[in-house]
């Protein structure tokens, strides 16, 4: 992922410090068939991580979900399953506080 340089003033709502203009990469399971969007604008929260993506960008994806244009590669994805696992049952167990 390339980070790019640009304070917003957005305040992150999860820890408070201030949210810079980044590009991530995006995986989604649409209707349409999963994707993945690279190089895609996003509110990113140097300190703990949160990402809030602009409703533009959100506008974007919905469109190339829709009309599919010839995408820049395809790649193959493995597919995990959690619960063949060894003590996947004790990642179902109930969360507990501290
Ligand atoms: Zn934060």
């Amino acid at each position: 992922m390339t980070r790019t340089a640009g304070v917003t003033g957005l305040t992150c709502p999860d820890c408070g410090d201030t949210m810079q203009h980044d590009r991530v990469d995006h995986s989604s399971l649409r209707t349409s068939g999963p994707m993945i969007v690279e190089q895609m604008p996003a509110f990113v929260c140097p300190q703990c991580g949160y990402t809030a993506i602009p409703a533009a960008t959100w506008e974007a994806l919905d469109r190339l979900a829709a009309e599919r244009p010839v995408p820049a590669r395809f790649i193959s994805v493995p597919v995990y399953d959690l619960s063949d696992l060894p003590g996947a049952e004790a990642l179902l167990a109930p969360m507990k506080r501290d």
